[in-house]
């Protein structure tokens, strides 16, 4: 960006400085122009000394030059000054031979405010001048001769295309030189601002901005440190009310658990006393009984859910083998995988693989999506779970060839109360919030748990643990 502007403000430069040459040589023409037409109507041309030249300067018309300002003095052969009238350019009546030399080399001389006519009449054997006051003069010409010595032009075309050179240097050193200085004090204060907006964009709310300026930047330094005040306000408003409805959640979900638990007890209690006697209260006892437990379930994954989600929560985290953790877990779905009807194949390799985990948190995630497989397939249904190493990382495949998540489900699937189709999942008993406490279980671990929909059959899913070495201990 820094370089972008001044290259912008480099390219500014040449084109102000060719806009500017251009002006130049416009104004040059116009005042050559403008000077010869000038010229021909100024009183000392209109009134030249050979205008006005008479053989004996007693019959010279000398009116029109002193009506208009002007002087004119005769000079003879024996340098007197035999007739003056108007301007006196000489000052005296008689001259010597130098004094009168020195005037006609002055005469000639820049910087006088005075323009001279001097006409010698070899006739009359006098000198007439013509004086006139000068209006305002500027003396810039260009001179030169084509019968010159060749050489002589070739050194001063030398000297003036080295002058030409080094001016256009200079020139370009100094563009450069005032478009970086320029171009400086706009990145600093960019460059600066585009700092805090960055530092904003990664979530550090309490930056700001001090450019120590005045200008339009200093406007701009307000604006963005306002903004990062209010967003860092709301934040903090939005974090706190967050996790106010995290604690109340778990408040609830807590404070419900138990009279819900004790109302599903009662209802089984009553269930089991009144079994054979009354048949009326029965029905009604049942419906209480399968939707507190339902109620109950939901409450503990709401609360487990909460519980992750809280400040306090940490896990227990262990070395452990995952093979032969992975080995205990299959034993322990062996029981209900059966009883559905589901077939299994575990392949779990013979060496040892260390990672660190909470043993009780992980085997929720393992229940959970062995649970699903079970739970949404029909009998028949292959399970597999699989342990392979891979970049620092055990990749568990636990997949199943049932019914699959269709696969515009299966991006949000992790979210809380996301169920495929509640008509498909009625009667299971399901939350929507297996996956979301799974996902955040192993995340806590450091890892990952992904559903590959790639494979159109089933579902795959991933658990992505990092691997430790044998030598770490806990
Ligand atoms: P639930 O308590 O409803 O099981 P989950 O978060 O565990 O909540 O699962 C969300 C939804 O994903 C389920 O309702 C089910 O529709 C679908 N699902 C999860 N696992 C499987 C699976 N192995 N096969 C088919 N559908 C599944």
């Amino acid at each position: 960006m820094k370089n972008r502007i001044f290259h912008e403000f480099l390219k500014n430069y040449v084109v102000v400085f060719l806009m500017s040459l251009l002006a130049a040589i416009f104004v040059f023409v116009f005042l050559s122009f403008a000077g010869s037409i000038i010229s021909k109507n100024l009183m000392k041309n209109v009134y030249s000394a050979d205008s006005i030249m008479k053989d004996d300067y007693r019959d010279i018309e000398t009116g029109s030059v002193i009506e208009n300002g002007g002087g004119v003095q005769v000079v003879n052969s024996k340098y007197q000054v035999v007739y003056s009238e108007g301007i006196d350019a000489i000052g005296k009546r008689h001259l010597t031979a130098e004094e009168f030399t020195d005037f006609l080399v002055q005469s000639k001389g820049k910087g006088v405010p005075y323009h001279y006519d001097i006409k010698y009449s070899s006739k009359g054997d006098f000198w007439l001048i013509v004086t006139f006051p000068t209006s305002i003069r500027l003396d810039f010409s260009l001179v030169y001769n084509n019968e010159a010595e060749s050489k002589d032009m070739k050194l001063v075309a030398i000297v003036f295309a080295v002058g030409i050179v080094l001016y256009l240097l200079l020139l370009a050193a100094f563009a450069v030189i005032f478009s970086r200085v320029t171009s400086v004090r706009i990145t600093k204060p960019l460059q600066k601002l585009c700092e805090g907006t960055q530092r904003l964009r990664e979530g550090d709310y309490s930056v700001r901005v001090e450019l120590g300026l005045t200008n339009e930047f200093a406007q701009l330094q307000d604006t963005f440190n306002d903004m990062a005040v209010r967003i860092e306000e709301e934040t903090a408003l939005r974090k706190q009310s967050e996790e106010e409805r995290k604690r109340m959640l778990l408040d609830i979900s807590h404070d419900l658990k138990n009279p819900l638990s004790s109302v599903a007890g009662y209802a089984e209690l009553c269930l089991k006393r009144y079994e054979a006697d009354n048949e009326t209260i029965r029905p009604y006892l049942e419906i209480i009984h399968k939707n507190s437990q339902r109620a109950s379930h939901l409450l503990t994954q709401l609360f487990e859910m909460s519980q992750l989600e809280s400040p306090f929560f940490s896990l227990k985290l262990c070395k452990t083998d995952i093979c032969e953790y992975l080995r205990q877990v299959c034993g322990e779905l062996l029981p209900s995988l059966e009883q559905a009807g589901i077939v299994y194949n575990f392949e779990i390799p013979e060496y040892e693989v260390y990672s660190m985990i909470d043993e009780v948190q992980m085997n929720r995630v393992f229940h959970n999506l062995a649970e699903n497989a079970v739970r949404y397939n029909p009998e028949g249904t292959i399970l597999s779970v699989s342990l392979t190493e891979k970049d620092g990382c055990a990749y568990v495949e636990i997949k199943d060839n049932g019914i699959g998540i269709p696969s515009a489900v299966a991006r949000d699937i992790f979210k809380p109360f996301v169920r495929v189709d509640d008509s498909r999942n009625s009667g299971t008993g399901g939350t929507g919030l297996g996956l979301s406490i799974a996902k955040r279980i192993v995340e806590a671990h450091g890892g990952k748990l992904v559903l590959n929909t790639d494979t159109g059959l089933g579902c795959t899913f991933f658990i992505v643990i990092p691997i430790i070495q044998d030598s770490f201990s806990c």
